[in-house]
């Protein structure tokens, strides 16, 4: 039998399987995201106590299978690990719905995702403490973004690399060049752009430069910037994120630039 392996990880979506058993995908700190079966989990309160639901933060037990991808979960537990609280509030849910259905959107079974970890586990406690915010939305956005290898720029034109702070009324973003460009350059630009407004996308680039938690403290950027944002997402998800209906009616990104 293989040996008992460990790690902290967080759980990304469960559901029931026959009459006992539960299939759970997890994103692990140490093993990238992992899916297993946990038998006798709607029975074991003792080995699983209730902690295999989506959002639980737990330190999970599992032996790999010889054949197959599922592992077998043999445990989780709370250890010491910051529980993740967010069943008080229909916006909490909304964006950590959100939160976790993006990063199993962008995270594979084959990638290393410690700092991916790190990323959601920090963005669900902030929620949890602090409620959903557009700043806590944003600022996870971009970092999650930037782990999966899609730096946004948002503090100066792509093409010309003028300084967005002197870009005059109006900024585009272009999501195949992931980021900004000038009023001067958006003719070079063919594949067109969406108008965000410079003060938009310096709270971007803010948000973006700063942790996480900094970055919570800070102005988010207005409906332009969540839209912007949204467009680059919805480009590289290769499916509609069915928690997006739900964030969008608790929690606006706004139908259009602010002006
Ligand atoms: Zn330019």
């Amino acid at each position: 039998m293989a040996a008992e392996e460990r790690t902290p990880a967080i759980v990304l979506r469960a559901r029931d399987y026959s009459e006992s058993d539960r299939i759970v995908t997890l994103l692990t700190r140490d093993m990238g995201k992992l899916s297993g079966i946990a038998r006798g989990a709607k029975a074991s309160k003792r080995r699983f106590a209730g902690k295999l639901e989506p959002f639980s933060h737990v330190m999970l037990y599992f032996r790999r299978r010889p054949l197959g991808h599922l592992v077998f979960i043999t445990r989780a537990e709370p250890a010491d690990l910051t529980p993740i609280r967010l069943d008080d509030d229909l916006g909490k849910i909304a964006l950590g719905s959100y939160m976790v259905e993006l990063t199993d959107a962008l995270a594979s079974e084959e990638n290393e995702a410690a700092d991916a970890y790190r990323i959601l586990s920090t963005a669900l406690i902030l929620l949890g403490e602090a409620g959903p915010t557009p700043a806590l939305r944003q600022a996870f956005e971009l970092k999650l973004l930037g782990w999966a290898g899609f730096g946004l720029e948002f503090d100066r034109c792509r093409l010309c690399a003028a300084p967005s702070e002197t870009a005059g009324a109006r900024l585009y973003f272009v999501v195949a060049r992931g980021g900004v460009v000038c009023t001067r350059c958006r003719s070079e630009a063919p594949e067109g752009g969406f108008p965000i407004s410079p003060a938009s996308a310096l709270a971007l680039a803010r948000i973006g430069a700063a942790s996480l938690e900094a970055a919570c403290a800070n102005s988010p950027a207005g409906a332009d910037g969540g839209v912007s944002l949204a467009r680059f997402i919805g480009s590289i998800v290769d499916r509609r994120l069915r928690s997006i209906e739900f964030l969008d009616s608790v929690m606006p990104t706004g139908n259009g630039p602010s002006r």
